[in-house]
């Protein structure tokens, strides 16, 4: 890393910037973000909408009809209407393109991350965009870097700069002497993560100029596996462009030796049905139903940091969730105790002396906080913790008083490696106290012959009653004067003076929220750094764990290979007393079976992992910054129920898609067969170029927009998740797709010979306005049955309101463009005699009823309707 940009610096006064200073440097060094996401133009939007194929060839289409109305010398009738559906076509395109943007912008702004920093003397939570150099920025553990900075103030501040440097040893952070040039170990970076201690910096370079943003390009290095929506979207269209462009050429050609057509009329007709054949709205439709999947994740509590998880989140097949405060309350209780004098006791009743060296222990290596803030109680810290200051305050004794007689002088701190924390107090002019405390297997205790297998006896059945269990430890040691560097030694030969435990009650809508999983067909993994005694009672209770699943300790996993891992995984519901960095390893030995796997986490240390998952899903409450940045969702309530929810938001998003997949092109290859078979039947084209484009604008856009508002379906929750390499097709949408385009395709060709041959003398307008009104009317209202798995219910007509608005907006247009005197002329309808309204407004319902009937023998032959994988 250069720090060439730096010489001395300019201190900021400890009071920060003013506001008016902010604003001045905004404007002068812009906002502290990576890319700068400018909108483009208008034009470049309208540009990139007309650049399209279907575009294109709307605009070849347009030149063309203007060609043959120049030498026909009049009938610019054609030009004038496949104009129009161009510009149609483009305004639906921006319209729903600037809908999605919507969404995802206000997405954007929920998941901003923040900062604090001080200006005009207050500390304050800010957007961390809004950072800008000259600010102090505080950090703390779990927190990001949010630009390039020197550190002011430094206590035992260490820093991961994995993501510049590529080293995982965290490096120390010293304060800068004022007047000197900073060097690298007095610098914090953009993007990196603090693991420890705290700091003042002061921000020196922000957005595109930290050295992140040097680097920016490379950052997609750590790309993530590709969704596979997309991918088998795009294969299905590319398929359906090759059919509809062989089918135009095939028209053409019919067109021109068989009925003996200009080349003109028959490319102008071959141009119209490739460009009606392709469904040109599907990728937008799949941007809104995902932006729409976002939108309404949020509003159930779990934001997604990227559009694509939307889809991963639907077809996971393994949660893997920590359990304290995800499965579980994090609203600790100890309610139960054991001293080697007392023996077990109810934390509930009278607190006897030896108790009361438990309670004292405890107070001294406890960093928890219940204050008064603003008249309410706050409290800071720890939940495990604040189990400990509830019970001394219950007891009418305090941290504090403790903390006058022995005042702390040193602290080596919990962490989730160590399970466990030391604190070291002043005794007396000679002697110092150590306090331990943590869990009793890592506690290096003194052995006792007289207590140990009691104090085991008390562990174990705390842990069997599902209660976390917390032991501590003390010793006195000579005074140390100069700092502690061997807190190992410090550690050792302590005397064991009790243990507590802890209840905390699972969450209750966690047991139904399992049991909606395992329905679903997903397995959830409980992973915790309790003890394996204790996950298991909770595992048991809330339905994780079950008599054919087990439970690995940290320990054992560590013993394993990772083809060892991978070859039991499948067998293992609870992994106990596992350390963040273990985590990764489930995730990919899970990944190695195929399975698409989510993962939670909330330290620091749990960003790689959440990395690697298809899902990382971050803690809004509990979470540091770090886990929120490298996660794709950020649950804001915490909790398990949720991820269960946007499954089944992004299961309905997939569902809605494929919805929209049969609604488009199931008529779409209709289309094709139509103009092929009654060309070769010798009609003639039973619909003219810009009908045919028509009704692809009216049929396709409109509907299909609103099919992505779809409410789930209750069976979303039923079905086993989507494979990795499950086709587009699976699940009976091939069937269905096949059933609507042979409906369509003999209905129309039948109404057209009727209108044709039967009730009129060889009048092809005739045929041709039936057919459009079955084209249009029949493929709208045939959206319902496409739209519901279930048999059609008076319900399913009031899930989606907007949907009988676009319906009947639509309907009315195709029958007054059909029906209205004057407006027929425009597009060479003419009116139809009564009989031939009846047969239309029959045919209408045919592809409804063709699809009801088959739901209903699907459900007669077994009982329900299902698109499960069978
Ligand atoms: P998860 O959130 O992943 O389910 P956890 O919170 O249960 O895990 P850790 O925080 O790693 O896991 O705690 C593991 C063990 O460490 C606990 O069982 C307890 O014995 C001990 N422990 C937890 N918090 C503290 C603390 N503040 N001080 C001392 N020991 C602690």
């Amino acid at each position: 890393m250069s720090n060439g940009k730096l010489s001395k610096l300019n201190l900021t006064p400890k009071s920060g910037l003013t506001s008016s200073e902010v604003d001045a440097r905004l404007e002068q060094f812009g906002i502290n973000e990576l890319i700068a996401s400018r909108q483009p133009p208008l034009w470049r939007k309208i540009w990139q909408h007309l650049s399209d194929v279907s575009s294109l060839v709307l605009l070849f289409a347009v030149g063309l009809a203007s060609y043959m109305a120049i030498a026909q010398n009049g009938g610019w009738m054609k030009t004038i209407v496949i104009g129009s559906i161009l510009i149609i076509n483009v305004a639906i395109g921006l319209y729903q393109e600037a809908s999605a943007e919507k969404a995802l912008a206000a997405l954007k702004s929920m998941s901003l991350p923040t900062t604090t920093v001080r200006r005009e003397n207050v500390a304050q939570t800010v957007a961390a965009e809004k950072i800008v150099p000259g600010d102090l920025v505080l950090l703390k553990a779990g927190d990001q870097v949010p630009a390039d900075a020197i550190v002011i103030e430094s206590t035992n501040l260490t820093i991961d700069e994995a993501v510049l440097t590529g080293e995982s040893v965290a490096v120390e952070k010293d304060a800068y002497l004022s007047g000197t040039t900073p060097t690298e170990m007095q610098q914090a970076f953009a993007g990196t993560a603090v693991t420890a201690g705290t700091a003042v910096i002061q921000i020196v370079a922000t957005g595109m100029t930290t050295e992140l943003g040097q680097i920016a390009g490379l950052l997609n290095k750590t790309k993530k596996r590709a969704t596979p929506l997309q991918g088998r979207l795009n294969r299905l269209s590319g398929w359906l462009t090759t059919f509809a462009v062989l089918g135009g050429l095939l028209i053409f050609a019919l067109s021109i030796w068989v009925q003996n057509q200009g080349v003109a009329d028959s490319l102008m007709i071959g141009i119209s049905l490739a460009v009606a054949a392709v469904p040109e709205t599907l990728p937008i439709i799949v941007t809104i139903s995902l932006s729409h999947g976002v939108k309404r994740m949020a509003d159930r509590h779990a934001i997604m940091r990227r559009v694509s998880a939307v889809e991963t989140i639907g077809g996971i097949d393994v949660i893997a969730s920590d359990k304290t405060g995800t499965l579980t309350q994090n609203k600790m209780t100890i309610t139960k105790y054991w001293t080697p004098k007392t023996g077990i006791m109810s934390a509930s009743g009278p607190v006897p002396a030896a108790g009361r060296q438990l309670m004292q222990s405890l107070g001294l290596a406890t960093n928890a906080e219940i204050k008064q803030v603003n008249g309410g109680k706050q409290t800071f810290g720890d939940a495990t913790e604040l189990a400990i200051v509830r019970w001394l305050a219950k007891n009418e004794t305090s941290r504090a008083d403790f903390e006058q007689d022995y005042p702390r002088v040193a602290e080596d701190p919990f962490d989730s490696k160590k399970k466990m924390m030391t604190t070291v107090h002043a005794l007396n002019d000679d002697q110092q106290l150590v306090i331990v405390k943590g869990a009793l297997d890592r506690i290096p205790l003194k052995a006792n012959a007289a207590n140990d297998a009691a104090a085991q006896q008390a562990h174990d059945q705390f842990g069997e009653a599902a209660l976390r269990v917390l032991a501590v430890g003390y010793k006195v040691m000579p005074k140390q004067i100069a700092p502690i560097t061997d807190w190992d030694a410090v550690n050792q030969d302590v005397t064991l003076a009790g243990i507590v435990g802890i209840i905390d009650p699972p969450r209750p809508e966690v047991i139904p929220a399992i049991r909606e999983a395992k329905r679903a067909g997903i397995k959830p993994v409980m992973i915790t750094g309790d003890h394996l005694v204790t996950a298991t009672a909770i595992a048991k209770e809330i339905g994780i764990l079950t008599a054919d699943q087990q439970v690995m300790s940290g320990e054992t996993l560590r013993g394993l290979s990772d083809e060892d891992l991978t070859a039991q995984i499948k067998d293992i519901a609870v992994f106990a007393r596992v350390s963040p960095t273990d985590k990764i390893r489930i995730v990919q030995a899970w990944q190695s079976t195929g399975a698409t796997v989510a993962m939670t986490g909330d330290g620091v240390n749990d960003a790689p992992a959440l990395k690697v998952a298809d899902v990382g899903i971050a803690m809004g409450i509990t979470g540091t910054e770090v886990s929120k940045g490298a996660a794709d969702m950020i649950l804001t309530d915490d909790n398990f129920a949720t991820i269960i929810a946007a499954v089944k938001e992004g299961r309905t998003v997939y569902q809605n898609i494929l919805k929209a997949v049969e609604f488009l092109v199931g008529v779409n290859f209709a289309q094709i067969f139509l103009m092929v078979g009654a060309v070769l039947f010798g009609w003639g084209a039973p619909l003219l170029a810009e009908q045919l484009l028509l009704v692809n604008v009216l049929a396709d856009g409109i509907p299909g927009f609103y099919l992505s508002r779809e409410p789930g379906e209750a069976t979303a929750m039923q079905q086993a998740p989507v494979g990795n390499d499950e086709s587009i097709l699976a699940r009976g949408l091939g069937r269905r797709l096949a059933v609507r385009a042979a409906t369509f395709t003999v209905l129309t060709l039948g109404i057209y010979a009727l209108g044709r041959f039967v009730l009129t003398a060889n009048q092809a307008p005739v045929g041709m306005t039936m057919v459009f009104l079955i084209l249009g009317v029949g493929s709208m209202i045939d959206i319902y049955a496409i739209k519901e798995r279930q048999p059609l219910s008076r319900a399913s007509f009031k899930r989606n309101p907007s949907l009988n608005w676009a319906l009947l907006v639509g309907v009315t247009i195709v029958i007054g463009l059909t029906a209205i005197p004057g407006v027929q002329n425009l597009f060479s309808f003419v009116t139809i005699p009564p009989a031939a309204w009846v047969i239309t407004m029959l045919g209408m319902f045919i592809p409804t009823m063709v699809l009801e009937t088959t739901k209903r023998l699907q459900q007669r032959r077994r009982g329900y309707v299902t698109d499960l994988v069978e």
